[in-house]
């Protein structure tokens, strides 16, 4: 029997130029998603960079949600979503953020974590770091403790990393 080859995850990574906009170089999930094989193979690569004792995943709305939540199960730890506004039925804490153009604004429940907890947040992608490190000023805003962020792709050229210098941060995959 031939062992079987690794995994490349970078091979089921699809560039879609000019989306969402011209000029704009979108990295589609797509073709790791719909295989089994990759996206277990992604999830474990994730659960490496795991710390020790986390007490809750924080995926980030909406892709964060597919990988966080695949790496909560796997690592046995539960699943806290940050969403969009509106999304959430319970008492939430906001931050306005901004984007490139304009402002956005994510939101958690504020019963989803407490203090002295220990997380790690999760998304597909870091691009500027606006979305992580807003993420990074929630959970700290409910007392709880980033121990990491992941991400599976990273577009080093936009020096999303200089916007979470105290949080430890790994991604799988460099462009
Ligand atoms: P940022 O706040 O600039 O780090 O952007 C990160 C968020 O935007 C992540 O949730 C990504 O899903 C999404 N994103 C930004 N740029 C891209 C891109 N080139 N391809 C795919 N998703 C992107």
């Amino acid at each position: 029997m031939t062992a079987k080859a690794a995994v490349q995850l970078r091979d089921y990574i699809r560039d879609i130029p000019d989306f969402p906009k011209p000029g704009i170089v979108f990295k589609d999930i797509s073709p790791l998603l719909a295989s089994g094989e990759a996206f277990a193979s992604c999830t474990s690569q994730l659960a490496i960079h795991m710390p020790d004792d986390i007490d809750a995943i924080v995926g980030i709305e909406s892709r964060g949600f597919l990988f966080g939540a695949a790496l909560a199960q796997l690592t046995g730890v539960g699943f806290v979503p940050i969403r969009k506004p509106g999304k959430l039925p319970a008492d939430t804490h906001g931050i306005d953020y901004e984007l490139e153009y304009g402002m956005d604004r994510l939101e958690i429940h504020k019963d989803a974590l407490s203090q002295g907890h220990k997380v790690v947040i999760v998304d597909d992608l870091l691009a500027t770091g606006g979305t992580a490190a807003a993420t990074v000023e929630l959970v700290q805003t409910l007392g709880a403790e980033v121990a990491a962020c992941l991400f599976v792709i990273e577009l080093e050229f936009l020096k999303g990393k200089n916007r979470l210098q105290n949080v430890p941060t790994h991604s799988l995959l460099k462009y």
